[in-house]
């Protein structure tokens, strides 16, 4: 057992006693680690997989490529000593109750490390606050949704009422009738996008997938899987789909179809590609509605616009045929899942009957998630409509706050409108990345401010981040980076734009 590996690193030693308890009694009312014997397990140290080497290895690597895209350092693949080896129990493990003892330990540590690490978080397009309490006792039930939701097959532990509820809350939210659409809770907006775009793609087999360049990498990874021929689109400072340069490549290929993938909320910039601007485009280069189709990436911002006012809206009363979003982003679940939705009369071009599982085979996974649909169920009935405006106006707000202070202590940052994503130059420091968890590409950082996330959480973000930045400028003996091709000039401090 000595090599149980969960010891916090320094800084984590330094908060976590006194923060602990506090939080685990938010989050778990009825278990507080501290409570449990920590000595049982002789401390080792904690690594985070990434060594101080790899850091410096993948920056390396990105500056030096030049198309600002994250390269690993292949040493992060490779299996490292510090695992929770999974140990043979002694014979008279049953009288000595050592396992049992054991596995308490590590998960009591494990939570300390976790309670501390949801703390810290701004980067990643994650909502943290929620409470599922009252479902604590579903994880006894196998649910398993497999199949066509709206098809009851032979396996009776399922959740398909729930799924179909949902459905109907997200028909209502993007304007199509209950009889016009056909959708499923999937494991994320990655299987959304394989989705959307499959179905695309069957319809039209000779289409061209056309997509930002700022698009999410799973779309690129559905035009390699489904062999289907792609261009990558430029797209403009703010990250949205540049409608000129989609026009000159639509009027190179006007003999082939056009299956486009719009994405609603970049995930580096949250950038929303215009919607009605692509359409007007394809309408100009000669695509009549049947030469066409559009799948809306909303992973993140697709539940966030229709809460807005004046916002440009996605429904299904303009000619689209697919929308995705993910569960555990903007809801907020602690598993992935999301949901996907797509008019009733394309699905035909998927669907094949299975007489093992008397279902129709027209989802990406063959076994689902059960247990999202109730999570899902329980957040959108608890929440409401009204629910989400606030959640929506409040992460604004305080995106905004955010983006306030870090121009006024004199960063290069940007703020694209109606999105919640700061971006702002790279903090030349890494510690200050991995502490808040912050997503980096190149010479730009991000924090995306979700409901969890509180003006004073952000104010203790601005202080750690401002003092650190005076630090490595060293009273301007050092610069700090030029962004101007990230964010536009106007937003950039470099000594060169300021
Ligand atoms: C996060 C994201 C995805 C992928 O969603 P997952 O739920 O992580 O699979 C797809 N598209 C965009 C724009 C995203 O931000």
């Amino acid at each position: 057992m000595n090599n149980v590996d969960v010891t916090l690193n320094k800084r984590e030693q330094k908060m976590a006693p006194t923060v602990v308890c506090a939080e685990s009694q938010a989050l778990h009312q009825d278990f507080c680690p501290t409570s449990l014997v920590f000595e049982l397990v002789p401390a080792v140290s904690y690594s985070l997989g990434i060594n101080d080497n790899n850091v410096v290895e993948q920056k390396k690597e990105q500056s030096g490529n030049g198309n600002g895209r994250k390269e690993v350092a292949p040493s992060q693949n490779m299996h490292t000593p510090c695992c929770l080896d999974i140990k043979e129990p002694e014979a008279n493990d049953e009288l000595t109750g050592k396992t049992e003892a054991y596995m308490k330990v590590v998960l009591a540590r494990y939570t300390q490390r976790w309670l501390e690490r949801t703390k810290h978080h701004l980067g990643y397009q994650i909502n943290m606050d929620y409470n599922y309490d009252d479902l604590d006792r579903l994880q006894r039930f196998s649910f398993n949704n497999c199949g066509d939701p709206f098809i009851e097959g032979n396996y009776g532990v399922h959740s398909r009422d729930f799924e179909v509820g949902v459905l109907d809350w997200f028909a209502r939210l993007w304007e199509i009738n209950k009889g016009e659409y056909w959708g499923y809770v999937t494991s994320g907006g990655t299987e959304g996008n394989l989705h959307g775009l499959l179905v695309g793609r069957e319809m039209f087999p000779d289409g061209i997938l056309y997509a930002s360049k700022e698009s999410h990498y799973s779309v690129f990874k559905a035009a390699r899987m489904y062999r289907m021929s792609c261009v990558k689109v430029e797209t403009l400072v703010s990250g949205e789909i540049d409608c000129v340069d989609l026009k000159a490549s639509l009027l190179k290929n006007k003999d082939k179809p056009a299956i486009m993938n719009i994405t609603i909320g970049t995930t580096v910039k949250g950038a929303i590609d215009d919607l009605d601007l692509v359409i007007q485009t394809l309408e100009e280069c000669g695509f009549p509605r049947n030469r066409f189709y559009i799948h809306c990436d909303g992973a993140l911002v697709g539940l966030m616009l229709p809460f807005l006012n004046r916002a440009p809206q996605i429904t299904f009363k303009k000619p689209i045929d697919s929308i995705s979003v993910s569960g555990h982003k903007f809801v907020g679940c602690p598993m992935p899942c999301g949901v996907q939705m797509v008019r009733r009369e394309h699905i035909n071009y998927l669907s094949s009957n299975v007489e093992y599982v008397a279902s129709r085979d027209v989802t990406i996974m063959g076994s689902r998630n059960g247990h999202a649909p109730i999570f899902l169920w329980y957040a959108l009935s608890r929440k409401g409509y009204n629910g989400f405006k606030k959640d929506v106006q409040k992460c604004l707000n305080n995106a905004r706050y955010l983006k306030d202070r870090l121009k006024e202590a004199g960063l290069s940052v940007m703020l694209n409108r109606l999105s919640n994503t700061v971006v702002f130059e790279r903090p030349q420091d890494e510690d200050i990345i991995r502490y808040w968890q912050l997503s980096c590409q190149g010479n730009i950082a991000h924090v995306v401010v979700m409901p969890n996330v509180t003006i004073k959480k952000l104010d203790t973000f601005i202080s750690e981040l401002v003092e650190k930045r005076s630090n490595w400028l060293k009273d301007g003996e050092n610069q700090p980076p030029c962004v101007a091709s990230d964010i536009g000039k106007e937003n950039c401090v470099c000594p060169l734009h300021k």
